[in-house]
């Protein structure tokens, strides 16, 4: 039970994750990896071609917003290659704050029922990551 008399969030022991590379994240769905304008500036930068060129070729526009493509069949995203991020450098900011989401964030229940989509979540090799830390990465 949450005591409300601490102005700490329930995490403020830190939280254990580490990325196994697995590649689940990036693929299943249907989902969606959206960009801001920021994402397709560095992106577009980093495979060396123009925004435009990068907006035609590898992005789709839904509800008025930029998202990535992905395969039809296999939800795999565009830049998913075996079980690697070919964009890993410069991923999307959606991508790089990956798990520490608000939604993922906002309960104790929200984060382990994560974890069971994720494997790197609660990882008993992962290291603790502290509340600081998880507070400059979301
Ligand atoms: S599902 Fe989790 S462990 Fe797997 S690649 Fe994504 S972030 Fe890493
Ligand atoms: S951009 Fe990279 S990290 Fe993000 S979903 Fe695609 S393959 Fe995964």
């Amino acid at each position: 039970m949450s005591d409300k008399s601490d102005p700490l969030p329930w995490y403020k022991e830190g939280l254990r994750f580490q990325c196994t590379e697995c590649g689940q994240c990036c693929t299943g769905g249907p989902g969606y990896v959206w960009l801001k304008e920021e994402d397709i500036l560095s992106i577009s930068e980093q495979l060396g071609i123009s925004p435009e060129e990068f907006v035609r070729d590898y992005t789709r526009s839904v509800f008025d917003r930029v998202a990535l493509i992905e395969d039809p069949k296999s939800y795999d995203c565009i830049f998913l290659e075996g079980k690697r991020c070919k964009i890993y450098q410069g991923r999307p900011r959606q991508c790089r704050t990956f798990p520490w989401w608000p939604e993922y964030l906002s309960t104790k229940e929200a984060w382990n029922e994560a974890a069971q989509r994720c494997e790197g979540i609660n990882h008993p090799d992962a290291p603790l990551i502290p509340f600081e830390k998880i507070e400059e990465q979301r």
